[in-house]
């Protein structure tokens, strides 16, 4: 099943890739393995997946005891900060950074390491209150006091979008983070990229690649509904 859900997935990402005149190689999709086991992860693996998105610390870091072949870990959901120091030098991304004392621990608990960890800012553009990440108008200010910590690399803007039926009315949420990235990229930050544009999930992940997304995380479009109970 996930070998003819992913087959399908790939496919509406390149139709979307097309349609919106973009090379399809500059769109990763991230393979959102929460809650799922690790033999579902080793099946996308023999698929040719290469990156995994979970949200929770203590799972990832069971998962990438479990998983043997060398894969990209990508941290998507909420980090608390105490649990820092259980992930630095595991992820290939952290998409969550989305408050500055949180900034503050992974340059802290890098520096200790001695790498510099990659990070995307989580913007919660819908301005939703259920949901983390930096308002638009406080990404500038965020971005000046991190451009100085020398053992974090912000990548990029993530996002998550609201729950909605019609995935057309995300639009307007994905072109406002393609836009905030316009607008860093203008600022020239010595030590800030804006490569990279994680939006768009199973629901609405056409539309973000129309819009620019350059990273999709796509769980339940490929694995199936998630069940919560275990
Ligand atoms: C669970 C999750 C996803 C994947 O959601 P699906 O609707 O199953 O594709 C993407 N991003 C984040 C941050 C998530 O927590």
């Amino acid at each position: 099943m996930i070998k003819v859900q992913l087959e399908e997935v790939r496919k509406q990402i390149a139709t979307a890739a097309y349609e919106a005149k973009r090379d399809v190689n500059d769109i990763t999709l991230i393979a959102v393995s929460k809650t799922y086991p690790a033999s579902a992860i080793e099946e996308a693996i023999d698929e040719g997946c290469k990156d995994f998105g979970e949200n929770h610390v203590q799972e990832l870091c069971k998962k990438i005891e479990m998983i043997k072949e060398p894969v990209n870990w990508h941290l998507i959901g909420h980090l608390q900060t105490n649990k820092v120091k259980y992930i630095i030098g595991k992820t290939a991304l952290i998409h969550s950074l989305d408050r500055l004392k949180l900034a503050e621990e992974i340059e802290k608990q890098s520096a200790k390491a001695g790498i510099v960890t990659k990070v995307l800012l989580e913007v919660n553009v819908a301005d939703e209150t259920s949901k983390h990440g930096f308002k638009v108008d406080e990404v500038m200010d965020a971005l000046k006091v991190i451009n100085e910590m020398k053992h974090i690399k912000v990548e990029g803007l993530m996002t998550v979008a609201p729950f909605v039926e019609n995935a057309e009315e995300n639009r307007p949420i994905f072109r406002k983070l393609y836009d905030l990235s316009v607008d860093i990229q203008k600022q020239k930050f010595d030590n800030i990229s804006t490569n990279i544009l994680s939006m768009g999930m199973s629901n609405d992940y056409r539309i973000a690649i129309e819009e620019g997304a350059t990273m999709v995380r796509i769980g339940t479009a490929i694995f199936g509904n998630r069940d919560y109970s275990k």
